[in-house]
């Protein structure tokens, strides 16, 4: 291959293929451009003779539903042209669920409720934005739940959250994040505390439900649910909490049907349960790839993207101004349990913590609480990093986005850390 053509490379796609790339070394930015026809990336429309910009970590699939030439300008790990896509399913799936939402308009009702499952690495998040694409598209305004705490699509990782949508996603950012509403629940995975996690998905599940009340055309629009790949034993249990805590209509299975089974056996029959088959590009990552994209994701929380930076603000706050607080204490053996205390109470037990070394490069979830009791059902105003602890001075020192002085004193501290290396 001539260097020219490693750098520049011309695409013509028939109906219904897609081209799928990966931009993978760390330095490299690949350019893409629609000279003719039409395409979409995940659902979003690609606007002709503009460029777009792919950075590390990358993997991209531009399908055409009528046929198209793309340019890509480039280094690319990987690229290749795939006849065969579950697109056709997918927009299938899209249509029967604007069939729910044209008679909930009509009745006004509430539109359909959707959740999608699968083990992990089998597209999730990815047919949730197709599906978000394609209703935002139709003039629908649905609102995308994420229950993904490991990579956190809407705020940062270890959060759940949800998002009206009212646009299509960016191409190269995803959707825009206006007015997300977050609450952190400070861990990696749901298994290290499925309390706490059962208790912040039922408080989004009422305060979402809350939102379709007031706004009929989202009512009407209805609700996709993204959620996390632990699907076995609790798990799956996880699973179906969240489908009751939601209502949810409909439940997508992506490529397991040993899960698809279990849901067919246990949900009710009015929930729909409809297997999806996984699209043959979903690209597999390593669990150092995976931390790697926790990582990039909290880096972009501060700093944005290279395309749109944003200037965090650094400053110093005293120990006496802030309250910082951590969900779960360790458990205590059965026979210590004081009376009237459950052996899961500890998971949900509010300990104030005193700053020290232990705090650093630790997130912190700025909370709306008023007050304590309101502190673990209370979703986030957004998150600090603490950078510097100075205890001769009492002070510690935090990355913010926003200048000072913080919206609420009671911080929450997530197991996330984040290494400022700005
Ligand atoms: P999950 O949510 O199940 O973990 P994702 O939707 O995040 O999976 O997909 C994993 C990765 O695969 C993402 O980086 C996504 O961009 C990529 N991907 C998904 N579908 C395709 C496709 N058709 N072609 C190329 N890459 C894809």
């Amino acid at each position: 291959m001539s260097v020219d053509k490693k750098v520049l490379q011309e695409f013509t796609l028939e109906r219904d293929n897609e081209l799928r790339f990966e931009v993978e070394s760390k330095t490299e930015k690949v350019y893409l451009t629609l000279k003719s026809g039409t395409a979409e990336v995940f659902g979003t429309e690609l606007v002709k003779a503009k460029t777009y910009e792919f950075t590390a970590g990358a993997k991209v699939a531009v399908f055409t539903w009528h046929g198209c030439v793309v340019e890509v300008k480039g280094k690319t790990d990987v690229i290749y042209t795939a006849k065969e896509t579950p697109m056709v399913l997918y927009s299938n799936c899209h249509a029967a669920l604007e069939v729910m939402r044209v008679e909930a308009d009509r009745e006004n009702k509430r539109g359909p409720i959707a959740m999608l499952v699968g083990p992990c690495d089998v597209g999730k998040s990815t047919v949730c934005r197709i599906l978000l694409n394609y209703a935002v598209r139709m003039g629908r305004r649905p609102i995308y739940v994420d229950l993904d705490v490991g990579q956190g699509h809407i705020s940062i990782p270890g959060t759940i959250g949800a998002l009206m949508v009212e646009r299509p996603a960016v191409i190269d950012e995803g959707f825009s994040q206006e007015a997300p509403l977050v609450y952190s629940f400070g861990q990696k995975s749901p298994q290290n505390n499925q309390t706490l996690f059962s208790i912040l998905v039922q408080q989004l599940a009422i305060t979402v439900k809350e939102r379709l009340e007031v706004n009929k055309k989202t009512r009407a629009s209805g609700v996709i649910i993204n959620t996390c790949g632990w699907i076995k034993n609790a798990g799956y249990k996880q699973l179906i909490s969240n489908a009751k805590a939601f209502e949810v209509d409909a439940i997508f299975v992506l490529d397991q049907e040993r899960l698809y089974n279990e849901l067919v056996r246990d949900m009710p029959n009015f929930v729909k349960i409809i297997f999806m088959a996984k699209s043959g590009g979903v690209v597999e990552r390593s669990k150092s790839l995976r931390v790697e994209a926790r990582d990039q994701r909290i880096r972009e929380y501060f700093y944005g993207t290279p395309k749109n930076s944003l200037y965090p603000h650094s400053f110093d706050v005293k120990f006496s101004d802030v309250k910082i607080y951590k969900v779960g204490a360790p458990a205590l053996p059965d026979s210590c349990l004081p009376l009237g205390m459950k052996a899961d109470d500890h998971l949900t037990k509010l300990v104030p913590i005193t700053p020290n070394a232990g705090i650093l490069h630790h997130i912190m979830a700025v909370s709306f609480a008023e007050n304590e009791d309101d502190i673990i059902t209370s979703h986030v105003a957004g998150f600090v990093c603490v950078t510097n602890l100075d205890t001769e001075r009492q002070m510690i020192t935090l990355l913010s986005p926003q200048p000072k002085p913080l919206p609420n004193n009671i911080l929450v501290m997530s197991d996330l850390q984040f290494m400022d290396t700005h």
